[in-house]
């Protein structure tokens, strides 16, 4: 058995930004980072996006707004130091109808709350910026940008473990005893003790909150995005990342065209619910999984809540069609047989008892433990400033270690 001071469990881009900032911050201390996978950020880090998101939506004051603002800038800085690929390449938000371009001002409005710099482009100005793309105003965010967050996630864990911290792969956690101030983790032929744990496991991040006993009010439900790719006769279609305008009460953001840091476009993700936690082919289904999100009431409420978007977004992945209807309204040069397969991404949402979608950064502590229980979308963006809020979280406990 290893003893160590500090286990931070989970390499996604929110465990290794974590451990390496906990390390900066503790140099003496033993720490050491648990990852089931044999690789760091298999799982939603990198399968994403790729988008430094700005913090355009979110409510000016929320962790979310916060985070994904400073995130944005050390992102970026961290690049520079480390000589990671990235491209401020900015935004458009394109409005298709009367409807989008009433929400359209709403996120200008949102925008300027979070002390971002929009321009509003009438259809015209639309056209001279991104000839290929049609709607009938949009919005301009010159700071959004692209990088390979596994990238950014294996330089966080080179540099923590330059440090002195300590990674172990294929350390799947599965029970935990708690006695005297000590935690064990245990997986199925090993454990590890230590003094504190910080979880930061995504899309399992509830369960493992509950087997520390904690009092959970929500449940994460893992919601798939699909994408495609386009051929390489479009990787100079955009300069700038399209996307639709969203619907207020939802956190995702809609079916976009991304330029990604390798040269391609990316179009893509839709949300639907995923019938297993990390399956991700089209029908991959875990019993266990599903039983588990079918036997959560809130799940139910959600769906009533939300029966509109659920059935759009499930006939949008069932019929191509339907998926390239999306697109069209903005893109109307893409057809059918160009939207070629790429891999698809799941997002740990949690959803309340009341089955309504939590939308900020969620986080739930106890004398030994952290756990990260709410981190979607901007999180690979905000990573490390919810690194830094996590490590001031937990500094009271760590200064008695
Ligand atoms: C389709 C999609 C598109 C997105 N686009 C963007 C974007 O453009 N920009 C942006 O900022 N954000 C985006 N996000 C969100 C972003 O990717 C996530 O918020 C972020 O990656 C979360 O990181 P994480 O470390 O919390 O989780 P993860 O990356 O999922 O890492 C969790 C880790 O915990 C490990 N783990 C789980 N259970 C155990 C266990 N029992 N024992 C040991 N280890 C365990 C997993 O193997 C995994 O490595 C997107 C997400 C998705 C799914």
């Amino acid at each position: 058995m290893q003893n160590v001071d500090l286990i931070v469990l989970g390499a996604g881009i929110v465990g290794a930004a974590t451990a390496r900032e906990l390390k900066k911050q503790f140099p003496s201390l033993n720490i050491c980072l648990l990852e089931k996978e044999p690789a760091a950020a298999l799982h939603q880090t990198g399968r994403n996006s790729g988008v430094i998101h700005a913090g355009v939506y979110y409510p000016p004051g929320s962790l979310k707004a916060k985070f994904c603002q400073q995130g944005l800038v050390d992102t970026i800085n961290f690049c520079q130091c480390n000589s990671i690929n990235y491209e401020q390449c900015g935004k458009l938000i394109v409005a298709t109808s009367e409807l989008e371009q009433q929400r359209l001002q709403d996120l200008h409005e949102r925008c300027l709350q979070n002390d971002l710099s929009p321009q509003l482009l009438s259809q015209k100005q639309l056209q001279e910026m991104s000839p290929n793309i049609v709607g009938k105003e949009a919005v301009f965010i010159k700071q959004t940008g692209i990088v390979d967050y596994q990238q950014v996630t294996h330089a966080l864990l080179d540099e923590f473990v330059a440090l002195g911290g300590k990674v172990r792969y294929g350390f799947c956690f599965n029970e935990v005893e708690q006695s005297n101030g000590k935690v064990c983790l245990f997986s199925d032929v090993d454990k590890v003790s230590a003094k504190y744990v910080v979880n930061c496991t995504g899309v399992m991040s509830d369960r493992v909150a509950k087997s520390f006993d904690m009092t959970l009010d929500f449940r994460i439900i893992p919601f798939k995005g699909e994408y495609f790719v386009l051929p390489s006769k479009y990787n100079n279609l955009i300069d700038q990342l399209i996307y639709p305008v969203p619907d207020p009460s939802l956190p995702f953001l809609g079916v976009h065209l991304t330029k990604m840091i390798d040269g391609r476009v990316s179009v893509g993700p839709n949300a639907v619910l995923a019938g297993a936690r990390e399956g991700y082919g089209k029908y991959d289904v875990n019993i266990f999984d599903l039983f588990e999100t079918f036997g959560f009431a809130g799940f139910w409420q959600m769906i009533k809540q939300h029966k509109r978007s659920v059935w759009d977004e499930l006939t949008q992945s069932l019929f191509k069609t339907k998926y390239l209807t999306s697109v069209q309204k903005y893109c109307p040069q893409i057809q059918l047989s160009e939207l070629l397969p790429y891999r698809s991404g799941i997002r740990a949402q949690a959803v309340d008892n009341n089955g309504t979608l939590i939308h900020d950064f969620k986080f739930l502590a106890s004398d030994t433990s952290l756990h990260v229980c709410n981190a979607p979308s901007p999180a690979a963006t905000s990573a490390l400033p919810i690194a830094r809020e996590i490590v001031n979280n937990v500094k009271l406990n760590l200064t008695s270690l």
